[in-house]
């Protein structure tokens, strides 16, 4: 191949260009057709030469580089990647994200990103609207779930006219994202500002502890400027009560934050609504299509009842920019300023599946599940799941060092047989944690998992 041009011909077609997009592109589908022949995590991993050369590489060296970078990387497409949640990569997100990449459009203004700019206000109000969360709702994509429960705490506390506020605190279970913690540290707010509400068995929120614990609160004149539920907590998947959580917050005219990073996109389904019931009493809600649905990273919305807030709270004005054509530009309606077009390959992703492919990828998740949680029932374990797709589990009886022990061992044996499971420190204890997104993760699977797993008990 001929060196490649540095950018692309506005006046004419660049063959040469074409081929080594192609290449890529082959390459990229020759690792997705081998990645079942390989592990989940490679076995051993070369990075090429760090610094730019001197003259610039020729397209075959820059594919070979690619190609070492490629060979070291996790393999989210073998049927036993089940430790995260980072599925196989939806094919119609793949392709929109290399659009994306050649349109090069900036979310930061509508002069920038035109057609995106529309594009990515429609879809947020949709996702909104189907939801729950109402007619007016709407938000903004953020480079990750993180961003987006910092966002929705700024904006809770500007609303609530905290910012500032020394005193302020916000409420959430003990199972809530880590997440949390950093956006309060970001805010200038003391690690102490999180209060950590006990979970009953399940792992949700138990009701009567938040209630005492917002008491407290009033009786030590701490302004909440939020309660945080989850909706899919990370380790086992469980689910906050919302309903009786808006109730009390209503009462006392707190904003109500739903993490729904992992679980929000069963709401999206008619079959599986009612695993994440109520999401529509959030203000806020943050959902990740990054996991369940594949949509590749980073893919987060956060969405609100009124959507006009998060300009009311971001919005510094753009002096450099045309006015905006409707109320705010991208770049004032959250914390980060240019911004790709993450949009593009939500929006094609959910079109290429349709409501029956969101649907189906929804029902084999969780068909998973409990199929593995089945075939581990008989074991002296104690599983900790919940109503969506993910599981976790010990051996029963087990102590903190003796679990440590079994844990790393365990998920070494696994690993060797090619199944690779997360090792999350959950109650004080190691657990092994099952995701169970990924499409391509069988029967056999499953059990050969189960019959490591009864090996491996004491
Ligand atoms: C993954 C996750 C997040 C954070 O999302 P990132 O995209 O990793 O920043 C937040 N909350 C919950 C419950 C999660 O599982």
């Amino acid at each position: 191949m001929d060196p490649l041009v540095a950018f692309p011909d506005p006046l004419q077609g660049d063959p040469q260009l074409q081929r080594f997009l192609e290449s890529a592109v082959a390459q990229l589908c020759q690792w997705w057709a081998g990645s079942g022949q390989r592990s989940p995590l490679p076995l051993l991993s070369v990075l090429p030469e760090l610094a730019p050369p001197a003259e610039g590489l020729p397209p075959q060296a820059l594919l070979a580089d690619l190609q070492l970078v490629m060979d070291g990387a996790f393999n989210p497409l073998h049927p036993g990647s089940l430790a995260h949640l980072d599925p196989p990569p939806l094919a119609a997100g793949v392709a929109a994200e290399l659009v994306a990449a050649g349109l090069n459009n900036n979310l930061l203004a509508e002069e920038l990103s035109p057609s995106l700019t529309r594009l990515e206000r429609g879809l947020c109000a949709w996702m909104a609207s189907a939801l729950g969360l109402g007619e007016q709702a709407g938000g903004v994509a953020a480079s990750g779930g993180s961003l987006s429960n910092l966002m929705a705490l700024v904006v809770a506390r500007h609303r609530a006219g905290l910012a500032g506020h020394p005193d302020a605190v916000v409420l959430c279970s003990a199972d809530a994202h880590v997440s949390l913690g950093k956006a309060l540290m970001v805010m200038g707010l003391p690690a102490t500002a999180l209060w950590p509400v006990a979970v009953d068995a399940d792992g949700a929120l138990a009701i009567e502890a938040l209630q005492g614990a917002l008491e407290r609160a009033e009786r030590q004149g701490r302004p909440v400027l939020a309660v945080v539920a989850t909706a899919g907590t990370t380790v086992r998947g469980a689910v906050d009560p919302i309903a009786p959580m808006a109730e009390l917050c209503r009462s006392r005219g707190i904003w109500l934050h739903v993490d729904g990073a992992i679980g929000a996109v069963f709401g999206l389904s008619g079959a599986h609504r009612q695993r994440v019931p109520d999401l529509g009493f959030a203000d806020s809600l943050t959902v990740n299509p990054q996991k369940l649905l594949g949509i590749p990273k980073s893919s987060s919305l956060l969405l609100l009842r009124q959507p006009a807030l998060l300009a009311a709270c971001f919005a510094t004005g753009l002096p450099y920019m045309e006015p905006s054509w409707a109320d705010a530009h991208g770049g004032e309606c959250g914390l980060q300023g240019t911004r790709p077009a993450e949009v593009l390959k939500l929006w094609l992703g959910l079109r290429q599946l349709g409501r029956s492919g969101i649907d189906a990828l929804l029902e084999g998740a969780v068909a998973r599940r409990q199929r593995l949680q089945r075939l581990l029932e008989p074991l002296p374990l104690e599983l900790r799941g919940g109503p969506l797709h993910v599981l976790a589990f010990c051996p029963e009886g087990m102590g903190p060092s003796q679990s440590d022990a079994w844990s790393a061992t365990t998920r070494q044996r696994l690993l060797d047989q090619q199944l690779m499971l997360s090792r999350p420190l959950y109650g004080g204890r190691h657990h092994l944690k099952a995701v169970l997104g990924n499409p391509h993760t069988g029967e056999a699977e499953l059990q050969r998992l189960a019959a490591v797993v009864e090996a491996s008990l004491p």
